[in-house]
């Protein structure tokens, strides 16, 4: 039977079947051999042992179409990170770091603000246009006033998202809200999962309807960028890209270099400050990294 892992604990693996339900399973010898490991995401053959007890054996890891480090998790096609435009304010700082990460990462991502009732519509029109100048879609809503949410929905319908954001700003609210329409699922896997509540910090699939997923990355919210080069960094502001090959040197990294384009755009108001001053927080940050490497 074919199915999908929507969760791995200690050596488990759940799988999500659909019709049939989800499977407790074990790797057998065939993943060590070839030195692959299961993930999360991970589309499955499995053999059932008990039908029962729903137990059963992975016996085939199906074709990765990609595979995140953080969190780590196989086949997503886009991310999206939530943040509150009211309590708690946006951390600019850390959304622009997500998104760095899955630039990096090169999965597509989006922004969504929540608790729009809180806020006054300058400030919800200000980051919106923020964040789609740099060209990610944008999502205004509130989950108390159900505002918002049917575009939010299409966003994630037939795909496998990752969701990250700081606690507080309402992704469980929202999740709620896309779950509900599947709600006697939900609780047979929560009955499920149980046991594998303590490991709240591994990555986890929640099914919202047909083929449509939710990878909720708990404790998410301190992200890293090592493995960057501090010269790479550029390149994940997208807003950066289309004045690439502008600057007066070659490899500008659009910090201190005269006749720098990026800046000259930020003087212009073209780049938005608050984005470029966090390129060069990061960009100062990785430089740091990299002195104590050596
Ligand atoms: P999480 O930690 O990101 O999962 O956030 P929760 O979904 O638990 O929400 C945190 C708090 O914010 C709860 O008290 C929610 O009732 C509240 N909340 C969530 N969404 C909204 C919203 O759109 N507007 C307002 N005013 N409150 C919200
Ligand atoms: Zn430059």
């Amino acid at each position: 039977m074919k199915g999908r892992i929507i969760k791995g604990i200690a050596g488990f693996y759940y799988v999500d079947t659909g019709e049939s339900g989800i499977y407790e399973c074990k790797a057998k010898g065939i993943f060590r051999k070839d030195k692959k490991k299961p993930l999360v995401g991970d589309h499955v053959e499995i053999e059932i042992l008990s039908e029962d007890e729903k137990t059963g054996n992975l016996t085939e890891l199906l074709e990765r179409k990609n595979e995140l480090i953080r969190p780590a998790v196989a086949n997503v096609d886009q991310a999206l990170v939530i943040f509150a435009l009211e309590d708690p304010k946006p951390n600019v700082a850390l959304l622009d770091r997500f998104l760095v990460m899955m630039e990096q990462q090169e999965v597509p991502a989006a922004v969504c603000f929540n608790k729009d009732d809180l806020a006054g519509p300058e400030k919800a029109e200000k980051m919106r246009k923020i964040y789609e100048d740099c060209g990610y879609p944008v999502f205004l809503c509130s989950a108390a006033k159900k505002e918002g949410i049917d575009a939010l929905r299409e966003y994630l319908d037939g795909k496998t998202t990752v969701v990250a954001g700081p606690s507080g700003v309402g992704k469980s609210s929202l999740t709620n809200l896309f779950q509900s329409e599947i709600h006697m699922e939900t609780g047979e896997i929560s009955r499920k999962l149980k046991r594998g509540r303590h490991t709240t910090r591994h990555a986890q699939l929640i099914p919202l309807g047909k083929d449509t997923w939710l990878c909720d990355t708990p404790g998410f919210t301190s992200l890293y960028t090592e493995n960057m080069e501090k010269e790479e960094l550029r390149g994940y502001f997208p807003e950066f890209r289309p004045l690439e090959g502008s600057c007066r040197f070659q490899g500008c990294v659009h910090v201190k270099e005269p006749g720098c384009a990026v800046k000259n755009a930020l003087e212009q108001g073209r780049i938005h400050r608050s984005r470029y001053e966090n390129y060069v927080m990061f960009y100062e940050e990785l430089k740091e990294q990299e002195k104590r490497r050596y």
